[in-house]
């Protein structure tokens, strides 16, 4: 398999080092033509402005909304789940790509030196997850069909809605792979139903 990794800003690099720990080849993706042939797309952490501002200057604002609506598996992960949001609650200056039912507010949990991390509890996994959370955004709205897979204090920071993945927490920066583990079933499925198509 295939996974591109929209490595237009933020921490792409460790999303694909916990690929390679899953033997799955990581693509970076930066223009229209890096997603022929990928089976899914992470978009990393990193500064959520700054990504707004990046895929509009490589033209990439609509055509990714339509290859994710189009079916093509995604998950994002703090800054990139703001990015696929429907809607960021304290932000006036860019809106989200608006694939994913859920209303999130940027840097709820304060400045980068209150990062911290903690274990949580997944659904579908047996064990805990060991997750940083750094200027981390808070999902304060979650849409019907939205599946909540963690909660942190009863918050939702993990979510699913049928090919589309969202954290507001990171586990890359330390290799742990359980939660990519879990994205790339759904780009596995996304492969077969792509083949039989
Ligand atoms: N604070 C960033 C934003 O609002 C997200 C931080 C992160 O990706 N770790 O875009």
């Amino acid at each position: 398999m295939k996974i591109g990794v929209l490595s237009l800003q933020g921490d792409f690099f460790e999303h694909e080092q916990t690929l390679a720990r899953l033997k799955t080849q990581a693509i970076e993706v930066r223009r229209k033509e890096h997603f022929d042939g990928i089976n899914g797309l992470i978009i990393p952490g990193g500064e959520s402005t700054v990504f707004s501002i990046l895929l509009k200057r490589q033209g990439l604002e609509v055509f990714l909304r339509e290859k994710i609506l189009g079916g093509l598996p995604v998950f994002g992960t703090c800054a990139g789940a703001i990015m696929l949001s429907k809607k960021i609650v304290n932000e006036k200056n860019f809106s989200p790509i608006g694939v994913l039912g859920i209303h999130v507010k940027r840097n709820s949990y304060g400045r980068q030196n209150e990062s911290f991390e903690t274990n949580l509890k997944v659904k579908g996994l047996k064990h805990e997850v060991k997750c940083f959370f750094i200027r981390a955004p808070e999902i304060v709205k979650v849409d019907k069909g939205v599946e909540v897979l963690a909660r942190l204090e009863n918050k939702p920071v993990l979510v699913k809605q049928g090919h589309i993945m969202a954290s507001t927490f990171h586990t890359e920066i330390i290799g742990e792979t359980a939660i990519h583990e879990l994205f790339l079933k759904e780009c596995e499925e996304f492969r077969a139903e792509k083949k039989f198509a």
